[in-house]
């Protein structure tokens, strides 16, 4: 048997961190088999404009390099791969279930199920529906189509006994017909409900597992209910545990960012990545660009492995100590058993660890190239950059070492050497230049650099220690004025390093205009 599995989110124009945590898992699931992932679009809902809704799922996967072997863009022998297009063969199974009479038409009308309902009530019994209509022949049935009355296709569900499912999560799970109600697969307009175009689709496209969120759970009796009376094998199920918000056991949604943003962790890295969206002009709303959802990460710069990395760990774990995988081991190492049954909460100081091990451990000329496109982004560097830009933006990501987080942190750490003069800000001015003292510490400083032989940081340190001996002051306040004089900020690469990226001529020409602003 060829192991297929399948992701099916719906076009809801974003993709979720926890969607996309059930795709890793059936995409590695797939990989490490040997077997087939599938990408399935159920959009029965009808998406009003649905590429502009799809977009950003492909490109997420595409991003995140979850590759899928059949489906949109690629096509495959089951196309086609978008749930509204397979309409004909949900209808031919509706009409089967009616043959075998695991379905039937139901005509009672909205008030006659309220009646039923309230009668139970009365009698204080749990409502056990009459489905008077099932035992109707056709003939029977056409008065009251002839009356004008609608009709919905219901199942007729097992009312004794109970489904017994092995989940490759949850083990043994049993659920008791009884609690299930006749569900309806096909509305009065001839539409199929999801459940029933589910369970057809998995069949049709020979989908072997089924591993979701666990919130499908309680859909699994009716689909199960469907799938055997239409004859089909069950797939094997994977019920997943919720991705769970930072700290609790409550689903991750995208709806509660501002309970979210108390979290010191989660505001953390959703401020760091909105200054950086910012930066490269995008004006980000919370409700759309947030660590919710993927795009945030995609722009921001992050690397696509090190969050497949950290959402592999959501829920599953090769042993108590590995924490970091490159994609083959990944592959070789998962597996479902050792998936958790309790939900996992989203961690972003995690995310970030994850991030960091993963960038630290990037060779400078991959940095480089996700760096370039977001200065260019940010309009700091010409697209293609200059061979200038390029060699000097190499020396900055050298420098700035592990400060570089994720790839638009470049922006700041790398701004004031491609602007000339740099922009000032007002604080840094205000707190290390406007200081009395200040303007003949940075002569003095000029004054030693501009005759060093070598323009270098050692040279530079021991000129730095020398001029600030010689004026009794504390180390600090020079190397903090010089920063902010050649730099125009407080932040950025060791200040050595900067000194000599800038190179003499541009170093003594911005210490020059800084003057005017010292105290
Ligand atoms: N379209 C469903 C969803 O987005 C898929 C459910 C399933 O995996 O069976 O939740």
């Amino acid at each position: 048997m060829t192991v297929r599995t399948r992701f099916a989110p719906s076009p809801t124009g974003y993709l979720h961190i926890g969607g996309v945590r059930t795709a890793l898992f059936n995409w590695l699931y797939a990989r490490q088999q040997g077997g087939q992932f599938i990408l399935r679009i159920d959009d029965t809902d009808g998406a009003r404009n649905l590429d502009e809704a799809l977009e950003p799922i492909l490109s997420g996967l595409k991003w995140l390099g979850i590759d899928w072997d059949e489906g949109p863009g690629i096509g495959g022998p089951h196309a086609p791969y978008f749930q509204s297009q397979r309409a004909a063969g949900h209808r031919a199974a509706v009409e089967r279930l009616l043959e075998t009479g695991h379905a039937y038409r139901d005509f009672a009308t909205p008030a006659e199920l309220d009646e039923e309902r309230k009668q139970a009530q009365a009698a204080g019994l749990p409502f056990l529906y009459s489905r008077k209509f099932a035992a109707f022949t056709a003939a029977e049935a056409a008065p009251f189509a002839a009356e004008g009355r609608q009709s919905v296709v219901r199942l007729k569900m097992p009312r004794e006994g109970s489904l017994v499912i092995e989940d490759s999560v949850r083990g043994r799970v049993e659920c008791a017909w009884e609690r299930e109600q006749d569900h309806v697969i096909q509305r009065a307009d001839g539409s199929c409900l999801y459940h029933l175009a589910s369970v057809v689709d998995d069949h049709d496209l020979e989908i072997t597992h089924v591993i979701r969120a666990e919130e499908h759970l309680s859909n699994t009796p009716r689909q199960a209910f469907i799938a055997m009376s239409l004859g089909y094998a069950l797939p094997v199920y994977a019920h997943l545990p919720l991705v769970a918000e930072p700290g609790s056991r409550t689903k991750l949604s995208k709806r509660k960012l501002a309970q979210y943003l108390k979290n010191p962790d989660f505001k953390q890295i959703s401020e760091h990545g909105t200054k950086i969206a910012q930066r490269i002009g995008l004006a980000p709303e919370a409700d759309t660009f947030n660590p919710v959802i993927v795009d945030f990460y995609r722009e921001v710069g992050y690397l696509p492995w090190a969050i497949d990395n950290y959402l592999a760990l959501l829920g599953w774990s090769y042993d108590d100590k590995t924490e970091f995988f490159s994609r083959e081991e990944l592959i070789r190492c998962f597996s479902l058993e050792r998936i958790n049954s309790s939900p996992a909460s989203f961690d972003p100081k995690k995310l970030w660890a994850v991030q960091d091990h993963f960038m630290h451990a990037l060779p400078i000329e991959e940095k480089l190239a996700l760096m370039l496109p977001m200065l260019a982004r940010a309009g700091l560097v010409d697209d293609p950059p200059t061979a200038a830009a390029v060699n000097t933006v190499r020396q900055v990501i050298e420098a700035s070492g592990d400060r570089l987080k994720v790839a638009g942190d470049i922006l700041a750490y790398a701004d004031f050497f491609l602007l000339d003069p740099p922009p000032m800000d007002e604080a840094a001015v205000k707190q290390r230049l406007a200081k009395p003292g200040a303007r003949a510490l940075l002569q003095q400083f000029a004054e030693a650099i501009g005759a060093l032989p070598a323009f270098e940081p050692t040279a530079l340190e021991e000129a730095l220690k020398r001029v600030v001996e010689q004026a009794g002051v504390k180390t600090g306040d020079l190397v903090h004025a010089v920063r902010v004089a050649v730099t125009g900020k407080t932040v950025g690469p060791g200040l050595y390093d900067c000194l000599q990226i800038l190179g003499r001529e541009r170093v003594l020409a911005r210490i020059d205009r800084a003057l005017p602003l010292c105290g």
